[in-house]
């Protein structure tokens, strides 16, 4: 039997990686790996030793394509005060690091200062690439540029001077941007850029594949639920909320313990006093994972959440207490 060996392109190079065979197959052993290799269907994991191993190429794209769009928490992008992305031009938007949540201090730490300090600032920056050069540097890391509906280049009448003439840049040209790209999703993100630069491999190994990330999972994640709210909002009769969810979390005080979410909820308005509020099942233990879940729950029963801060009466008696 002969055995054809072919280099594997970066498409396959980011499929096929010992990580993504780790998810896909369980008790999956990493160590003495000599070589990933494709046959037809299959890929074969060459060992040290020189045995083999056969796996249906299929599994090993199935774990790659869930990994690359998996869904992050709802805290892993929110800027400082639970600030959600910012617009910029041309229907693109910031997308901040979650650095104020991933721990106790993580809002005095130096990157949540500089976003904090750039967050309402990004807009006059109507480079592309200065752009992206500023959110992405090594020092800074403070977020991605994304687009989910693509950019939009066009002028058009209602957005005015919102739109940016991408020539419009001393004479600098947009980078990334052509034709065909003009309505396909956009992030500025590594993998997203690997994945849109190899796009041919890409589609020859996954037919129809389109470039994904984390960050558009979760900013389309993030829109589903702005307009649950809204949605719940506007069909309250009268339009006055009664039935509040008030939120608060509290990151973690290491880097192995998960951070407390916690909710509040009553029927009484968000103004109510604090002894109008009851602890949603005080007796279990939410974390930021459990974020996402309760947020849809709470809005399928009809109460519209608030973040705990924008809530003085509560947030004084919380602090008092
Ligand atoms: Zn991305």
């Amino acid at each position: 039997m002969t055995t054809q060996l072919l280099e594997l392109n970066p498409a396959q190079a980011a499929i096929y990686t010992r990580s993504n065979l780790r998810r896909a197959i369980p008790d999956f052993d990493e160590t003495d790996i000599a070589a990933i290799n494709l046959r037809g269907d299959s890929v074969i994991v060459v060992r040290t030793d020189g045995s083999e191993q056969v796996y249906p190429r299929e599994i090993i794209i199935a774990a790659y394509q869930e990994f690359t769009g998996r869904l992050k928490d709802f805290f892993a992008y929110l800027g400082p005060n639970y600030r959600g992305p910012s617009i910029w031009h041309n229907n693109g938007y910031i997308l901040f690091k979650g650095w104020t949540y991933g721990h106790a201090l993580g809002h005095i730490s130096p990157n949540a200062k500089l976003q904090e300090a750039w967050a309402d600032k990004f807009i006059h920056i109507k480079n592309q690439t200065k752009l992206e050069t500023l959110l992405q540097s090594e020092h800074a890391d403070l977020g991605y540029l994304i687009a989910p509906d693509g950019f939009r280049y066009m002028q058009s009448p209602e957005l005015g001077s919102a739109v940016v003439d991408p020539q419009d840049n001393n004479g600098e040209s947009q980078p990334k941007v052509n034709e065909h790209q003009e309505h396909a999703p956009y992030c500025s993100c590594g993998s997203f850029t690997r994945q849109m630069n190899n796009i041919q491999d890409f589609q020859q190994e996954i037919p129809g594949y389109k470039p994904t990330c984390i960050h558009l999972t979760w900013l389309k994640k993030y829109r589903q639920l702005l307009s649950e709210r809204s949605r719940v909002r506007t069909e309250i009769p009268g339009g006055a909320v009664t039935k509040c969810v008030a939120w608060a979390y509290a990151p973690p005080e290491d880097h192995i313990s998960k951070g407390r979410f916690l909710l509040l909820h009553t029927t009484s308005g968000s103004m109510a006093p604090i002894s109008h509020w009851r602890t949603y099942k005080p007796n279990e233990v939410f974390t930021q994972e459990h974020a996402w879940d309760l947020f849809f729950s709470m809005l399928g029963a009809g109460y519209v959440p608030f973040p705990l801060t924008s809530l003085p009466q509560l947030s004084t008696a919380l602090k008092n207490k």
